[in-house]
């Protein structure tokens, strides 16, 4: 028999269903989600202001269960990877990364935690661990966010801000992520903004068609490494099937459904390895074109960001703004 479900894999409206269905109301939906995700029990019997039947019915129906952890890397003030133990015995990496010191000079109390959402990854790029692996199988929407609960638990504090760079591309995993995005967003849930949410992709094109459609304002990171088909080909196999000549429409309909603010940072590092973007202050050398043996070139296109590995010239983006003209930068 598969064991039951996960409570923390629950969004408010599939929880809300089960419930009514069986004769209950939204009030109680809302206390449980009230117990899980604001006062984190961990068992049906700590939700004591619920009658011992729709306990029951919860314990009959759901369980709680956190990753193991084995092993973490790093120290409480620095980036640390830690390694979790799914139910299968998979092996999945994810890193907790603080803020940078404050302007003060006092740490700073964010942190950011770099989300895996496949075992493995299909997709193959060349420069990868995770490609080289293949795909093993996509994360459920529990392990996604079992993640985030063994982090919190390592660090002590709450996850503030996610990117999903770790291991696999999260767009090919979309069901299950947009259930963990519901569960993450939701005022209910962990509410953690969606704009402090960053997904990076390969260029999966289909994928980033459902994301265009999705209602909330998560940010978009895409793994350029290449800025011609050419040199996309060679290393990012996803290329042959989705060059850019379909990526870059399928980033403008993305950017339509974006608030000006929103943006795509088109980044040439592997997603796994990349640190979240942090946004510098204009300087003059960054307004100057890119030079050979740089390593970030940033260009802005209304509300996006788009850069090229050491200094590639950069795709032809229709209506692009002139370089150096948008007046914030991205480190890529
Ligand atoms: S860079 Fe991303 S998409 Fe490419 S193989 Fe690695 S995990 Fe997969």
């Amino acid at each position: 028999m598969p064991p039951l479900p996960l409570i923390t894999a629950q969004t408010e409206e599939k929880l809300l269903a089960f419930l009514t269905e069986r004769g209950h109301t939204k009030f109680r939906a809302q206390q449980v989600l009230d117990w899980v995700w604001r006062k984190r029990v961990t068992s049906f019997d700590a939700m004591t202001n619920l009658p011992p039947a729709l306990r029951n019915l919860l314990s009959e129906n759901f369980r709680f269960h956190t990753p193991e952890i084995v092993e973490i890397h790093g120290s409480a003030d620095t980036t640390r990877k830690f390694l979790t133990r799914m139910e299968d015995g998979s092996l999945v990496e994810s890193v907790i990364i603080p803020a940078a010191a404050a302007e003060n000079g006092e740490q700073a109390d964010r942190i950011t935690l770099c989300v895996s959402s496949q075992v493995g990854c299909a997709f193959g790029c060349k420069f990868c661990a995770s490609g080289l692996l293949g795909l093993k199988r996509n994360l459920t929407t529990g392990e996604i966010i079992g993640q985030i609960l063994s982090a919190e638990a390592i660090a002590g504090k709450r996850v503030n801000n996610l990117v999903f760079m770790g291991m696999g591309e999260p767009l090919s995993n979309f069901d299950n992520l947009e259930d963990a995005l519901e569960i993450i967003t939701s005022h209910r849930g962990l509410e953690i903004g969606a704009r402090h949410i960053t997904i990076s992709t390969s260029g999966f094109v289909p994928g980033l068609k459902k994301l265009a459609a999705y209602p909330r304002q998560i940010r978009l990171a895409v793994s350029l490494h290449g800025a011609t088909d050419e040199v996309r080909d060679q290393i990012m196999p996803v290329n042959k099937k989705w060059p850019l000549s379909q990526l870059i429409p399928a980033l403008e309909e993305w950017g339509e459904g974006q608030e000006p603010d929103a943006h795509a940072g088109i980044h040439p590092h592997p997603g796994r390895e990349r640190l979240p973007e942090r946004r510098l202050p204009p300087r003059p050398d960054r307004q100057a074109p890119a030079r050979q043996g740089q390593p970030h070139s940033v260009q802005h296109r209304g509300g996006a960001s788009v850069g090229t590995p050491f200094g590639e010239p950069l795709p032809r983006l229709p209506g692009r703004r002139p370089q150096g003209a948008h007046p914030r930068y991205h480190a890529v």
